[in-house]
């Protein structure tokens, strides 16, 4: 028995789903653990001999290392899979600008990466065989800071491939391969790192090489970080470097999947090989490329899709792609438009993907639904319900986002094997049920002054965060359709529900504002600035710098998870579904999951779900319901204790995780893609 195999385990993200796997790290030198933010490379290169030596001669310690080695070993040779066309000869490629894997590689800004790395880690857990492609940031998304006057600063932290699980790929010869796009009439390289998910690889294209002019060196700079060009140059490298690299490494790809249009230049690189290999015709081409593609989309407003200047996109593609795809000017420019032929109208992604893809959909049963109705205009003639994009509702991913205590208890209850039953709605019915109230109070009550502890830790307000008070907690982007302002729309109301000494209520913030979003900076400063009162400060907190970490803090353990949309802007949210996951109950608009996970008995519903009406009278009237909901039945259901148990409440927290777990899990997720949407 050796540490030997913390090695080899700290180069698959596997470890950080695990049972035990965040655990075994931590336990070699928690102060060290922390420092690295939870990169165990780090942690290895950097633990202190003595410390090493210390758990290399514990016993106990050696064991775990032995089980969980074993466990990979057990995962990792299992069998692909196959599943109709999909082989892993042909495997599905799936793409996306970010993707939210662990907290230690940061390169995803939000709700999208986290999902692309949830599909990522289900697809390795139901042995799907799949390939991912993505852009390896040099700077991911910013850190975040508030001043003492509450305004939001952004710094940024340099990711270094070489201190994290990422293999530079070298190709037959044995040099580092290189993909090669033209980009603004300049040969751009990319080198290709590689990360293991699990049985997923992640391949991560990288333009920071010495060979390259600066410029050019920046195409990966950061995320969402720059201007129109930078963008539309980083969609270039992805979708046709993203081609060319998985044909250099032989992949044969089944289908191609979309996620989100960032990287819909990909069906332009396919139609140029076919046009290129078989000498066909254009509209040849787009008849095998659609048959091979499939694009999720994930905007549910027109404004959040990627549009651009066409003097932009004739500016970074080089005439020779044009011809090659044997398309005009005018042609090529139509693809991205709604009406092909306006020649004013700006170039987006979305009619593009839309065209070159043999399926689109939405996110959740409503976005599937306002997609139809944003984008009917590329079907003339076909009436609403007949546009073809149908829905997949997103999911999360069970054994990443469930605390280890209540897995500790699923396991106990649904047997070792809980992971793979994830679907089952009557094994969680009947297992759930088995729970006393006892027991999943208490498991709930540790987490929460795990959370509070956390809190104190982080905010440094040894004031008054109550481990007995309801906590509810709101952490999303502070953006316009999110209304983070809505809660504050009375303010005495609200600080009359917070204050009741009988009864407290306790709010935890979290969450960034885009850099160049004045006015959501604005509105986060004055949410910072309240909170400085002291009526508030006792019982309101802000943590900085919202990440994956501190979703796995609020996720697992708050009482109550707030979400308050404008409807219908939720595609669909995924932060809910983890809260449900752990017990939480959720207080949300009826908009995105939420209308299908709600069923009276498992949460609570703000709002009746109507559209329609101004924006200034359906925010007032959201406001007063939510109060509302609050004051009659979230806070009273909480404090009804029966024997000191808010028997009621538990009864709740119980019917959240049967009725919701089965469904909005991401294993549900991929498999409904693999069933529905890639054969
Ligand atoms: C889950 C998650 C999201 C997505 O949350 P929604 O607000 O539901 O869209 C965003 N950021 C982080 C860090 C997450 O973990």
């Amino acid at each position: 028995m050796s540490l030997l195999p913390l090695e080899a385990l700290a180069w698959n993200y596997w470890w950080s789903w695990a049972p035990d796997g965040a655990a075994i790290f931590r336990d070699l030198d928690p102060e060290l653990w922390q420092d690295c933010e939870h990169n165990p490379r780090q942690l290895l290169a950097r633990i202190s001999p003595y410390r090493r030596a210390e758990a290399a001669s514990d016993p106990v310690y050696l064991q775990r290392v032995q089980r969980l080695a074993q466990s990979f070993d057990t995962y990792m040779k299992a069998d692909r899979v196959s599943r109709d066309a999909i082989t892993p000869e042909h495997p599905v490629a799936y793409f996306c600008a970010e993707f939210g894997i662990h907290n230690s590689l940061p390169l995803y800004s939000g709700g999208l990466g986290i999902l692309a790395g949830d599909h990522l880690k289900s697809a390795s857990d139901l042995n799907l065989p799949l390939v991912a492609v993505g852009l390896l940031y040099r700077y991911g998304y910013f850190r975040q800071r508030l001043r003492n006057d509450g305004w939001q600063e952004e710094h940024y932290g340099e990711t270094h491939p070489n201190d994290l699980p990422l293999t530079l790929l070298n190709d037959a010869d044995g040099k580092p391969l290189r993909i090669e796009v033209l980009i603004r009439e300049r040969n751009v390289l990319a080198q290709v790192w590689r990360a293991d998910v699990g049985r997923v690889t992640l391949y991560l294209l990288d333009t920071n090489m010495p060979e390259n002019v600066e410029t050019d060196r920046w195409v990966t700079g950061h995320l969402y970080g720059g201007d129109r060009e930078t963008r539309i140059v980083q969609e270039m490298l992805l979708g046709i470097g993203g081609v060319r690299l998985l044909r250099q490494l032989g992949v044969q790809p089944h289908v191609f999947h979309l996620n989100e249009g960032h990287s819909a230049f990909l069906t332009l690189e396919l139609a140029r090989e076919v046009i290129q290999a078989e000498r066909r015709s254009w509209t040849e081409a787009v008849d095998v490329v659609r048959r091979q593609c499939v694009f999720t989309t994930h905007t549910p407003v027109a404004a959040g899709n990627d549009e651009f200047d066409p003097a932009l996109v004739m500016r970074v593609f080089s005439s020779s792609y044009l011809r090659e795809l044997g398309l005009t000017e005018d042609a090529f420019l139509g693809l991205g438009r709604v009406d092909p032929n306006a020649k004013t109208e700006r170039y987006g992604l979305t009619p593009l993907a839309i065209r070159m893809c043999r399926s689109t959909n939405g996110v959740s049963r409503k976005h599937g639904e306002v997609s139809r109705a944003l984008w009917q205009k590329l079907f003339p003639g076909k009436a609403v319900a007949d546009v073809p994009i149908t829905y997949v509702t997103n999911g999360v991913h069970t054994p990443t986002w469930t605390s280890p205590l209540l897995r500790w208890v699923f396991e106990k209850y649904m047997g070792q094997d809980w992971d793979a039953k994830l679907l089952d709605q009557a094994a969680w019915n009947e297992a759930v049920a088995k729970i006393s109230d006892e027991d999943l109070w208490f498991v709930h009550s540790s987490l929460k002054e795990r959370l509070i502890a956390f809190v104190q830790s982080r905010a440094e307000t040894t004031a008054m965060f109550d481990p007995a008070a309801l906590t509810i907690g709101f952490a999303r982007r502070v953006a316009g359709y999110k209304r983070w302002s809505l809660l504050l729309t009375d303010r005495q109301r609200l600080l009359r529900l917070m204050n009741n000494e009988e009864r407290p209520v306790q709010f935890i913030f979290a969450g960034k504002a885009h850099p160049q979003d004045e006015g959501s900076k604005k509105v986060l400063q004055e949410l910072a600035q309240w909170k400085y009162e002291p009526a508030v400060s006792r019982r309101a907190v802000f943590l900085e710098d919202y990440d994956q970490e501190i979703a796995r803090q609020l996720v697992q353990s708050v009482d109550v998870w707030l979400n308050v949309p404008r409807r219908p802007q939720e595609a669909s949210g995924t932060s809910g579904e983890k809260v449900a996951i752990n017990g939480g109950l959720n207080l949300s608009i009826l908009d995105g999951w939420w209308m299908e996970g709600y069923d009276g008995t498992n949460g609570f519903a703000i709002g009746n779900g109507n559209d329609g009406a101004g924006v200034a009278q359906i925010d007032a009237g959201d406001a007063e319901s939510l109060y509302r909901v609050l004051e009659q039945e979230v806070v009273p259901l909480y404090y009804n204790r029966e024997q000191g148990l808010p028997r009621q409440w538990i009864a709740k927290m119980r019917r959240a995780i049967q009725t919701l777990a089965p469904q909005f899990n991401s294993n549900r997720m991929v498999e409904e893609y693999a069933r529905k949407i890639y054969p």
